[in-house]
């Protein structure tokens, strides 16, 4: 397939771009100055390289959290399915391809896998944070609980960065979108880089 078509498609399917991964990269090593990482919505690991590999230059660390039950749109039946990740239950299940992207990746130490839902572990945590990555499920609750429960974790200075911003509903980003507007217009944040669906906001208050 031609390759700028096989791009777009997977920028629709909520797939980070090279371009953003390195984007996200850069994030990481802002927010790794400040405190850990942490992402939500590891999936098979491909972000988790990139801020992974920034939480590894910062001798920090990167939680990221996942419930690895796939989202809404990967269960049987749906457009993302992918056969490939069911586990013995007959369940999606995507924790194996997470632990062999990340060996792969050399990332095993500075790499911290949380298998829970995202709201689970917010409720609880108590660390202070340089850097949340917003990448789970698209659903506007989600994105939404999602804000609310990492947001007041981050230390100011740190990095907030949102996937899948698209500002047409119709390019499947409408949630994400509306939580950028939204965390824009609090004044809590300032707007540091936008790279094709990711955006990347700093903590300034
Ligand atoms: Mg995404």
């Amino acid at each position: 397939m031609d390759p700028t078509l096989r791009r777009q498609g997977e920028a629709a399917r909520g797939f980070l771009l090279p371009s953003e991964g390195l984007a996200l990269h850069g994030a990481g090593l802002i927010g790794g100055q400040v405190g850990p990482l942490l992402e939500v919505g590891s999936y098979c690991g491909k972000s988790a390289v990139y801020l992974g590999a920034a939480a590894r230059e910062c001798r920090t660390v990167l939680y990221t959290i996942d419930h690895h039950r796939g989202s809404e749109e990967q269960q049987p039946g749906q457009d993302y399915y992918e056969p490939g990740l069911v586990g013995p239950d007959g369940r999606i299940d995507s924790l194996p391809a997470l632990r062999v992207t990340l060996a792969e990746a050399g990332l095993d130490e500075e790499v911290v896998i949380i298998v829970a839902r995202s709201g689970t572990v917010s409720t609880y945590w108590r660390t202070p944070l340089g850097l949340v990555f917003i990448d789970g499920s698209h659903t506007e609750e989600s994105v939404r609980a999602d804000f609310q429960g990492w947001s007041p974790h981050l230390i100011a200075g740190g990095i907030l960065a949102i996937h899948d911003v698209f500002p047409d509903p119709a390019d499947g980003g409408g949630a994400p979108f509306l939580i950028f507007t939204e965390a824009l217009a609090s004044g809590a944040f300032e707007p540091l880089v936008e790279e094709a669906s990711l955006r990347v906001l700093r903590r300034i208050a």
